[in-house]
C-alpha cells in the first residue's frame, strides 16, 4: 500500500513486545531517528531508532515519553542537580 512503508532508516517495531502499553491500538510500527534540543543545555541530540526500540520493547518505557536530555543532562537530572 503506497504510504504504508516504513521510511528510509527506521527500525520495525516487534509489537508482541509492546504488550505494555495501553492504547486504543495505536501501536508504533516501526521507530525513527528523533532529533531533538535539550532542554537543559540546548545541545542537538539525536535519539536513535534503535535506542527508542530498546527503551520501549526491552525497558519497558511508556510510549509518550520521549526524550528531552541529552546523556550527560539526563544523568544530572537524575541525580536530582536540577
Ligand atoms: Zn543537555
Amino acid at each position: 500500500m503506497p504510504g504504508d512503508e516504513p521510511p528510509a532508516g527506521a527500525v520495525l517495531a516487534d509489537r508482541s513486545k509492546l504488550s505494555h502499553i495501553n492504547t486504543y491500538g495505536d501501536l508504533p510500527r516501526w521507530y525513527k531517528d528523533y532529533h531533538f534540543i535539550c532542554i537543559d543545555c540546548g545541545a542537538s541530540q539525536t535519539w536513535t531508532a534503535e535506542q527508542q526500540k530498546w527503551y520501549y520493547e526491552e525497558a519497558k518505557g511508556h510510549i509518550w515519553a520521549v526524550a528531552v536530555r541529552c546523556r550527560p543532562c539526563r544523568k544530572l537530572h537524575k541525580a536530582g542537580g536540577k
